[in-house]
């Protein structure tokens, strides 16, 4: 059994400067994030939630103990043992803290020329797995669409440096591009398991390369109920992956019902209050039982379900020898047209825009908080005859106070390029993302 060591050590041990206030429900508010610099950001040191949230419109994180640690140090990898170790200052055994934190040099980020070169040509090298093309082509996507938008499956361990030889070979310059970082003096690439998903500007160049991450389909999960005063769900969730992976496990509350009690829930009051969640690490083949209670009249079933955390992440290589971290980009599809579509996501926009014949053209952040470069594109629109755009976020805003606010922001950033501005608006029951909706929507009429 591990012993409880607060989440507020590792800030304090980052952040030595970092003040702290009371926020309601056992938080505590920071002076500032420290990953976005913004005002609201919160952690709640219980031993039961042990969880950090920024809900400064920037970052948007919300962390576990160990998220938040490996965020901060830069080792992904990073176990258990490695943060008492780094947070106590001297070892159990091995390992010093110098080696936990090594110093590295990191490159400049390419230019985009460079990038979309080397990226493209990855892509040709890579193949696309069964499962993966599946679960694409599930979304609606036809296998000409797949290819042309040029989705490839990351590669494994084994395959990795005949991949980077044959670019070297062919003179392709791996210097500065985000992914790519050296070993023992010879450039390797970040291993991941999922499939890349290219970030393209509006020329169509590839500025990044987005990973949908797997491993949550090897994870059982088992739900029983039991009543006694109250209704007691057991979730019993497994990792049957051969390494470790963050889980977000997601509960439905039935409309009514009350939460009694819950085991390591993670949900801040901000959360909406229709789920249950908790954000767990999990060893390779590890198994966690949770418990919670609810009280209700007549008793619901209602279905959990597992994401892997992050489930979308960079193909970066930040704080490695070499490598070079990567920066949010804003990805489009399809042609300037009157109104342009915003959405979360460059796979929803991709799938979207095939869905909807091609005749919608979309733009997608990575993040609805990541809004950075907005502006000089709602200017460039403006400059060549865009008339408005249209925010298709996910709707489960209707629940989420951080949905509403970016919206504003978007609508306020539209508003000042001289751009008109909408909201989209569809009933949830028919899918939370527009591509969910759009496939139900052709569905229902026999269009697919
Ligand atoms: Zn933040």
């Amino acid at each position: 059994m591990e012993e409880y060591r607060s989440i507020k050590e590792i800030i304090d041990a980052f952040h030595p400067d970092m003040e702290y206030s009371r926020a309601s429900k056992g938080n505590l508010k920071l002076s500032r994030c420290p990953f976005c610099g913004g005002k609201k950001a919160y952690i709640n040191p219980d031993p039961r939630v042990n969880g950090f949230s920024c809900f400064s419109g920037k970052c948007s994180k919300q962390l576990t103990f160990m998220a938040l640690y490996k965020e901060l140090s830069g080792q992904t990898d990073a176990r258990y043992i490695d943060i008492v170790t780094f947070l106590d200052g001297h070892i159990p055994e091995g390992k010093a803290y110098e080696q936990v934190m090594p110093k590295v040099h990191e490159e400049e980020r390419a230019p985009l020329a460079d990038r979309d070169a080397v990226y493209s040509r990855l892509l040709e090298l890579l193949t696309l797995d069964d499962d993966d093309k599946a679960s694409l082509m599930k979304r609606g996507l036809t296998e000409e669409q797949i290819e042309w938008l040029g989705y490839k499956s990351c590669p494994t361990k084994e395959q990795i440096p005949k991949i980077v030889e044959t670019l070297q070979a062919e003179k392709f310059c791996l210097k500065g591009i985000p992914g790519f970082y050296k070993r023992y003096g010879k450039y390797s690439m970040m291993l991941a398991n999922g499939f890349f998903i290219p970030f393209r500007n509006m020329d169509g160049e590839i500025q990044g390369l987005q990973i949908r991450r797997k491993g949550d389909e090897n994870i059982t999960l088992d739900k029983d109920v039991s009543f006694s005063d109250t209704v007691d769900y057991t979730l019993q969730v497994k990792n049957n992956n051969p390494f470790p992976i963050n889980l977000r496990i997601i509960d439905e509350i039935p409309d009514g019902a009350k939460v009694k009690s819950d085991s390591n829930n993670v949900s801040f009051d901000h959360v909406q209050p229709k789920e249950i969640r908790w954000e767990l690490y999990f060893k390779a083949g590890e198994e966690k039982i949770l418990t919670y209670s609810l009280e209700m009249d007549i008793p619901r079933k209602t279905k959990a379900k597992v994401v892997v955390q992050p489930r979308y992440i960079w193909f970066s290589s930040g704080n490695r020898e070499g490598g070079t971290p990567m920066t949010n980009f804003t990805h489009h599809i399809g042609d300037l047209r009157d109104i342009m579509y915003l959405t979360e996501g460059g796979l929803k926009a991709d799938v979207t825009y095939f869905l909807c014949g091609g005749k919608k053209s979309f733009l997608a952040v990575t993040g609805i908080t990541s809004l950075r470069d907005m502006p000089k594109t709602f200017e460039y629109f403006k400059k060549n005859g865009v008339k408005e755009v249209c925010v298709a976020f996910d709707m489960d805003r209707v629940y989420n106070e951080r949905v509403m606010e970016a919206i504003e922001n978007v609508q306020r950033m539209a508003e000042d390029a001289g751009l008109q501005s909408s909201v989209l608006e569809w009933d949830i029951k028919m899918g939370k993302g527009i591509d969910d909706f759009t496939l139900a929507h052709l569905k229902s009429i026999n269009k697919i």
